[in-house]
């Protein structure tokens, strides 16, 4: 019998409204008792401690947003290396999106994923289906082949779904599967050819524009198709305050929709096109860093509760690619280790959200929407844990990143708050050697 003691952290586990110093005991890759702490009671039966006194005992976290680039891309990212940057990240559980090479539009795709996922061996994780074949926005994919294979979701993401018939069969056939629909919201000729956030920065760098309203369209499209077909759509990376605007619309009316933003679009703002490093790719994503009217609604959307997920959007790429000018680099950058530093130092210390809140965020919420196991810490759950060291002080170093991908803009920011430990299935697969859980 593999048991595990966590003792001493505050467990926060909004699902079942807890909020107390406790020791969790782990037996068999489940949480087997939930004690307040006793002097004497110290160890499991076999004798694994983790001391998590002053850390956070959490659910694992899930990241519904990641791009492993495996099969395909191998340079950029695998399953392995993405997966090790994830548990490194505090993160229990990723969903990878479809967008690889080949696309992950059949069951031959998915199962070659999730072998790869069992050879690492660290976090879990659920794959993503293309919405269309070959993400060419024509044919449907096999959607059921897919759901029966595990995919847990389908999106075309890294392009919109590309006509309003195709998202209507789309949410159809995904709801006879009880999954949802995640949407890239981006009207593609709005967008155009454009690089950076349309607006004063981008006009001084002489930069093509892409305007809010590219993403915000899209999304009172997909809201209406899911009140007409009663299907689900979750709207991916959201960027724009328009586009939040049309999600709390879509919520009043009882449309099915939930939304994510990542860290960078409310950590960020489009003045880091020109200051401190002009031109720097990467800081170009899609959709772009947005200016602060948006960054500052993201914000207020994470407070109310309009916004239902943070998810990291992670998009590596090989430092070749993106060491060209500012137009030819692609979108995208890392995000998996450096969510948890970023959510701590902004959101919780920044006086913005509750302790439970984020936990909602980054975990109950994502569970939730895919409907995977996790989200909770309930006696009889699987012991996927996060333990986060909110009190840490932890510079970002690019260059120490289990991602393949260095493609990051907050190398060397300095940020409070972090990640002690991640469990998975009873298994601790990251231990931050920076701090002393007296394993
Ligand atoms: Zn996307």
């Amino acid at each position: 019998m593999a048991s595990l003691l966590i003792k001493g952290g505050r467990v926060i586990d909004p699902a079942t409204k807890t909020d107390a110093v406790m020791d969790l005991l782990v037996v068999d890759g489940r949480i087997a008792e939930r004690r307040v702490p006793e002097k004497g009671r110290g160890a499991a039966p076999d004798g694994r401690v983790i001391d998590a006194t002053g850390h956070w005992v959490c659910p694992g976290l899930v990241d519904m947003h990641v791009h492993l680039r495996e099969p395909g891309q191998e340079h950029k990212e695998t399953v392995a290396t993405g997966t090790a940057a994830a548990v490194a990240g505090g993160f229990t559980a990723v969903a990878c999106m479809p967008n690889t090479s080949p696309v992950n539009d059949n069951a031959g795709v998915t199962e070659y994923i999730l072998k790869k996922a069992a050879e690492a061996n660290l976090a879990r994780v659920y794959p993503i289906g293309a919405v269309s074949r070959g993400q060419a926005g024509e044919q449907l994919a096999e959607i059921g082949e897919l759901h029966q294979a595990g995919c847990v979701a389908i999106t075309d993401d890294g392009r919109p779904v590309a006509t309003a018939m195709l998202m209507r069969r789309a949410l159809e056939y995904a709801g006879m599967f009880g999954m949802p629909v995640i949407e890239h919201c981006e009207d593609q000729t709005l967008k155009g050819d454009g690089v950076a956030h349309e607006g004063f920065h981008a006009s001084a760098l002489g930069l093509r524009g892409i305007p809010g309203q590219a993403e915000s369209i899209m999304a009172l499209r997909d809201i209406a198709l899911a009140e007409l077909t009663g299907g689900v759509v979750h709207i991916a990376h959201m960027s724009a305050r328009q586009t939040l605007d049309a999600v709390r619309w879509g919520k009043s009316r009882g449309a099915r929709v939930t939304c994510e933003v990542t860290p960078h679009h409310f950590v960020l703002t489009d003045e880091m096109l020109r200051a401190p490093i002009a031109y720097d790719t990467n800081v170009k994503m899609n959709p772009p860093l947005r200016e602060t009217a948006d960054r500052d609604a993201m914000l207020a959307g994470l407070a109310d509760g309009s916004v239902d997920v943070i998810a990291t959007d992670h998009a590596p790429h090989h430092y070749d690619e993106k060491r060209v000018e500012f137009d030819h680099a692609p979108f995208g950058i890392t995000g998996l280790e450096t969510a948890v530093s970023l959510c701590f130092d902004r959101l919780v210390h920044g006086g913005i959200i509750s302790l439970s809140r984020l936990v909602e965020l980054l975990s109950v919420n994502p569970a939730r929407i895919l409907r995977v196991p996790g989200g909770s810490l309930a006696e009889g759950a699987p012991a996927d844990v996060s333990i986060l060291a909110p009190e840490l002080h932890a510079t970002v170093s690019a260059a120490m990143m289990r991602s393949k991908s260095k493609n990051t803009p907050f190398d060397g920011w300095k940020l409070r708050g972090g990640v002690a430990a991640t469990i998975v299935g009873g298994r601790t697969v990251y231990v931050n050697d920076a701090i002393d859980l007296k394993i």
